[in-house]
């Protein structure tokens, strides 16, 4: 539920996907007074359950058209699904327009903290997506190094 505050901030950063929550972090770590504000809802433990069986849903995770009654243009993202299709911004309510010669499919419209990073996943497939991010640590960036130290080949990278 929304308050009221009587606080002042150094900055305000709109949005807590991958670009406003970085922003946030980062500022927040230099010292700088963030707010960081979301159009969407906080993600609650329960919401993380795609690991789980479609049979618990209500139309066993098998009802497209269940989505598509609220969300048509986000059901075309195969990440938006039974289980989550709340995550996703309600196309009939906030509908968008574009120009008559250059239809868009706007997909991943996400409506909860953390947008898209909540969905996005390498490698993700049709059921759900992953949610993977991969962290890099120096040692596979050099891997071909490595790989050549050992032949005692002069290969960098
Ligand atoms: C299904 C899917 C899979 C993906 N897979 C990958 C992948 O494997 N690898 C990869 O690199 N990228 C992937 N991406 C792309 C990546 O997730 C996005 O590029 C990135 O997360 C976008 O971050 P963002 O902060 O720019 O925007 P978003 O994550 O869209 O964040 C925007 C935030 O702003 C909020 N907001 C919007 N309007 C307002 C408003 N008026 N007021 C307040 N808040 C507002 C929204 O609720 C949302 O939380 C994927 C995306 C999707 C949808």
């Amino acid at each position: 539920m929304a308050t009221k505050t009587q606080d002042t901030y150094d900055v305000l950063v709109v949005g807590s996907g991958a670009s406003g929550g970085w922003a946030a972090k980062r500022l927040s770590e230099a010292g700088v007074k963030v707010a960081l504000v979301d159009a969407g809802r906080p993600l609650r433990i329960t919401d993380l359950n795609e690991h789980g069986s479609g049979l618990e849903l209500p139309y066993r995770g098998l009802s497209s058209e269940i989505v598509r009654k609220t969300r048509p243009v986000q059901k075309e993202c195969y990440a938006c699904t039974e289980r989550n299709y709340d995550w996703f911004a309600n196309d009939l309510e906030e509908p968008y327009t574009t120009a008559k010669d250059k239809p868009f499919s706007w997909q991943g419209r996400m409506r909860v903290t953390g947008g898209r990073t909540t969905v996005a996943g390498v490698g993700a497939r049709v059921a759900t997506a992953t949610r993977q991010a991969h962290r890099r640590i120096p040692a596979p960036l050099r891997a071909r190094s490595a790989a050549a130290a050992l032949s005692g080949s002069s290969a960098t990278g």
